[in-house]
């Protein structure tokens, strides 16, 4: 179990109890969920806790690089949790939701290219893959 009172003191947020519960929930998932998944498992334990009140302490979580969220093609919000520190990429699966770390990063190509061909430098990237996960392709297989 890892400690997420101490990350959070780390990044400069207050270890707050919603905050505890929502790294709790979504870090026990190996999928994305959207912030109302969030909030009905939430009220389990906080049974007056609001929706906005879930989508600010996600956001404000998701800020401080504790939690990811999905750029997702639907243009639905939608967030997990990744405890790798280092930069890396995802892998998003589309059909089950399942998040998996990426070990490369194209960066150094592009930022050759960006400083070789646009005399430019690069100064931040964003990226996410989305996909189909190796468990669905064979699933799918199986159907057909
Ligand atoms: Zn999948
Ligand atoms: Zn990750
Ligand atoms: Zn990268």
């Amino acid at each position: 179990m890892e400690d997420h009172a101490r990350t959070l003191k780390k990044l400069a947020l207050k270890a707050t109890p919603k905050r505890l519960a929502i790294l709790d929930i979504l870090s026990r998932e190996t999928i994305y969920l959207s912030p109302e998944e969030v909030w009905t498992r939430l009220k389990e334990r906080f049974s007056a806790i609001g929706l906005p009140t879930v989508y600010r302490n996600l956001e404000e979580m998701a800020r401080g690089g504790i939690i990811f969220k999905v750029i997702h093609p639907d243009r639905k919000l939608y967030y997990f949790y990744c405890s790798n520190s280092a930069h890396h990429h995802h892998f998003v699966c589309t059909a089950c939701r399942k998040v998996d770390d990426l070990t490369i990063c194209a960066f150094e190509e592009i930022q050759k290219e960006v400083s070789e061909n646009l005399n430019g430098t690069v100064t931040s990237h964003i990226m996410q893959v989305f996909g189909k996960c190796g468990q669905c392709l064979s699933e799918s297989k199986v159907e057909r």
